[in-house]
């Protein structure tokens, strides 16, 4: 997203309702948006609702200056100054059936009080005017502000049913506002949170993603278990027994304490004390993460407790790792752990001020070399130059000839005679 100016997007999003109003329709900023301007936050954009028809919007700002993004929702976007953005306009409606547990199968153009009641919750269900200043409530919303609670509107396992991922949503509210989940909304959470995985794995993981990343995420987590979608979505951190318990205090302090963390960093710390690399792949996989979050995930599991240790490691042992594109998340995991780990921590930043010749020397042999050498293509190769570099970063060969000297000595000891350098002479 082109970098936007909050001002020029509210001035933006007030000229859309005042055009809409000039042309005798209803407008009025919707959502999101009054939610955050009434909690004195800065909206991430504007959304307007308006009883103009799709057309009829497309008709009014013109073809070239708006999207039709939601055809089948009626959602059309405005394309404003750079500096504003779009914003999203939306003709009221009133959705129709959701058989999926996650879609509407059709809307329907209402008025503005049935666009408020389908959306998920009282806060997130209020209207504002910007030209004559007034907030529109057909929900209770403004009640709910003040009193800081997360309410779904109307009955509450209606309203999930309709639509599951509005429980993690209501979670991700509540620990964002630092809001409560109102009795009814909550206990209906808790008796249907096995059903979130209709929702499909990326929406989940989008959800998790803002949730663990952002400021309130120890909330988050504990949202999640008191409401038994942990249960359903990351079992992995429902644990019994009273080391286990301690062990995810003592995660939960450890994600508490990351400096706006990567996704991969905070599943990492969420999970590092519970499961091995194996199953944070496990979960990777469950989320369809992208190989490369998944893999840096599992990267900082398996290192973490080497590192912690960083002091007694052979150089060969930490240098890769110093070097490694995760480092500074590595650093970072145990700079919010404990006291021994933070030690490790500044010990591995010591080492990282070396000269780049010090920290990673160029190899004293390459794949090339050991072609030329005459040793054969093959898992020997990896192993070979793995030996090379580890003798050499601890200092224990210096030279091009005492690392070839290396290479015969492991192929004379390895007993398969395929791997050896003198068997490629061989018929
Ligand atoms: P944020 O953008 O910070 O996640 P938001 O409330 O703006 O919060 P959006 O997903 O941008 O959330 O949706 C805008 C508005 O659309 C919401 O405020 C709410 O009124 C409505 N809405 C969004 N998702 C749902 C849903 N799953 N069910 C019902 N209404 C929804
Ligand atoms: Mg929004």
């Amino acid at each position: 997203m082109p970098q936007t100016d909050p001002e020029a997007q509210r001035r933006f999003a007030t000229e859309v309702v005042r055009r809409l109003k000039q042309a005798g329709y209803q407008a009025y900023w919707a959502g999101g948006c009054v939610r955050d301007l009434l909690l004195g936050r800065t909206p991430q954009d504007y959304d307007v609702a308006t009883d103009a028809k799709p057309s009829e919007i497309r008709k009014l700002f013109g073809y070239r200056r708006t999207l039709a993004i939601g055809a089948a929702f009626g959602v059309i976007a405005v394309r404003g100054p750079k500096a504003a953005g779009n914003v999203e306009v939306a003709t009221f409606r009133q959705d129709i059936a959701y058989s999926d547990g996650r879609h509407p199968d059709a809307v329907v153009f209402s008025s503005a009080v049935e666009d408020a009641r389908r959306r998920d919750f009282t806060i997130n269900g209020l209207f504002y005017d910007p030209l004559a200043q007034q907030v529109l409530d057909f929900v209770g919303g403004q009640e709910d502000l003040r009193a800081r609670l997360i309410r779904a509107i109307g009955e509450p396992q209606q309203r999930f049913a309709e639509d599951k991922l509005r429980m993690l949503r209501a979670v991700r509210f509540a620990a964002a506002f630092q809001f409560a989940i109102e009795p009814a909304t909550f206990a209906a959470i808790r008796q249907m949170a096995h059903q979130i995985t209709v929702v499909s794995a990326e929406r989940i993981a989008e959800e998790m993603r803002r949730m663990l990343t952002g400021p309130d995420r120890v909330r988050a987590v504990n949202l999640l278990l008191e409401s038994n979608l942990a249960a359903a979505i990351l079992p992995e951190i429902v644990v019994a027994e009273p080391s286990a318990q301690q062990r995810l205090e003592q995660s939960l302090e450890t994600l508490g304490r990351l400096q706006q963390p990567s996704f991969p960093l905070a599943l990492a710390a969420l999970l590092h004390k519970l499961v091995d690399a194996q199953a944070a792949a496990a979960v990777g996989r469950r989320w369809r993460l992208s190989n490369a979050e998944t893999d840096r995930c599992c990267w900082l599991i398996t290192h973490f407790q080497a590192v912690r240790n960083a002091r007694s490691m052979p150089w060969s042992a930490l240098q890769p790792l110093l070097i490694a594109p995760g480092i500074e998340e590595l650093l970072g995991l145990l700079e919010a752990s404990g006291e021994q780990e933070r030690q490790a921590s500044q010990y591995c930043r010591q080492l990282l001020q070396q000269p780049a010749e010090r920290l990673d020397p160029p190899p004293l042999l390459s794949g090339q070399d050991l072609l030329d050498y005459g040793v054969k293509p093959g898992p020997i190769f990896k192993e070979l130059l793995h030996r090379v570099r580890a003798e050499q970063l601890d200092g224990r060969i210096r030279t091009k000839a005492e690392a070839l000297a290396l290479v015969d000595r492991v192929l004379a000891a390895s007993a398969n005679p395929n791997k050896s350098r003198t068997s490629r002479s061989q018929p």
